[in-house]
């Protein structure tokens, strides 16, 4: 339920408001927007007629029901866009926040690299992953702990904060020891009991559709993180099954505007696994920026051929520079911009 306040209301009514909400065993939300503040009660669907009591106070003009099952994640309850700041970059705001490494870490100086590599085209962070989620068992499955340290080492090196992807609840806290953003995979969206762990972990999540979730499971299970506490995520469209062979998957545009309108979260896009194939890629993060993606993440691999995962959609870091020189000519077409040397302007390593 959404309780409407009037105009004007004092902070003292809306902390009372607040207090009466979470009184009948609900969670309040508070959105201060210019015109009015509406506090979203959010909880047990059983508590919701206990409600109806508020309606009666002076501060009070309405009670709203929201309508959408995902409700922290909605726009109906948190209007405004939310901006997620992550060691001084900032995702969800007019700037684009590029994302940029290889799918997986396989050695220090292959992670060096790349990060040197995407560093110098421009990008805000760097991604690799340590935790592997593979269809065969027998392929690479990560360097796990080791690639978490020399993702911490190219933090280090390069002052760019790292996206990597945690695959298991007891691992959360050790992913999170070495990430500035935690990955939840395709294949773990409705991991509830990951959603839940990571909704308790003061990092921010970047939530990857699965290849076969519709846009409403999707923000359920944002809400799923949201529910847990943790407020900073990250959607990330990255292509859905069909039953088009010609790219890896079928990379839905259209899931951007569409969450847009429904959420107030940032969602970046994945073109990399959304084609799956390298040449593929550029028009693809193209397209995601003109509908509206906050950002991108790109995999990047120095000796594609070689990668130990992705190789063919990886791209070299030369074409990531043609990319990103686009892409910064697309953004201000559509009010956007791309920060041109955020680690410099974060006044890291001065
Ligand atoms: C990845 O980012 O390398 C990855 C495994 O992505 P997804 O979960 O989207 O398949
Ligand atoms: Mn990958």
């Amino acid at each position: 339920m959404i309780i409407v306040l009037k105009p004007g209301t004092q902070e003292s009514d809306i902390d009372d408001v607040c207090r009466r909400i979470e009184g009948l065993g609900l969670r309040a939300h508070v959105s201060r927007g210019e015109q009015r503040t509406v506090i979203g009660a959010i909880g047990d669907d059983r508590f919701k007629t206990r409600l109806q009591a508020l309606e009666a106070l002076d501060c009070v003009e309405s009670l709203v029901p929201i309508l959408q099952p995902f409700k922290l994640a909605s726009r109906e309850v948190h209007p405004t866009d939310t901006v997620i700041e992550v060691d001084g970059v900032r995702i969800g705001g007019l700037e684009l926040t590029i994302m940029a490494g290889p799918c997986s870490v396989e050695s220090e100086i292959q992670l060096r690299t790349v990060a040197e590599g995407v560093k110098a085209g421009g990008a805000h962070i760097l991604r690799g992953g340590a935790f592997k989620p593979r269809t065969s068992p027998y392929a690479f499955q990560g360097l796990e702990e080791e690639g978490l340290k020399l993702l911490s080492e190219a933090r280090k090196l390069t002052g760019l904060p790292i996206v990597t992807e945690v695959l298991e609840p007891d691992r959360v806290e050790l992913v999170a020891e070495h990430a500035d953003i935690l990955q939840i995979g395709a294949r773990n969206i409705q991991n509830f009991s990951l959603l839940k762990e990571v909704g308790q972990c003061r990092r921010p999540v970047l939530l990857k559709r699965g290849m076969a979730t519709t846009i409403k499971e999707f923000l359920l299970s944002a809400e799923y993180v949201l529910a847990g506490g943790n407020r900073d995520v990250i959607l990330c469209e990255r292509g859905i099954r069909t039953f088009e062979t010609a790219t890896r998957n079928t990379f839905d545009i259209s899931a951007i505007p569409v969450v847009k309108k429904l959420s107030h979260l940032p969602i970046i896009a994945d073109p990399s696994h959304g084609a799956g194939r390298r040449d593929m890629v550029a028009p693809m993060a193209r397209a995601a920026v003109a509908a509206g993606a906050d950002g991108l993440i790109i995999e990047v691999h120095c000796d594609p051929d070689r990668a130990l995962s992705d190789g063919a959609q990886s791209m070299f870091p030369a074409q990531f520079d043609r990319l990103m020189a686009e892409l910064r000519i697309i953004a201000p077409a559509i009010g956007r911009s791309i920060c041109l040397d955020p680690v410099a302007r974060r006044g890291w390593g001065s």
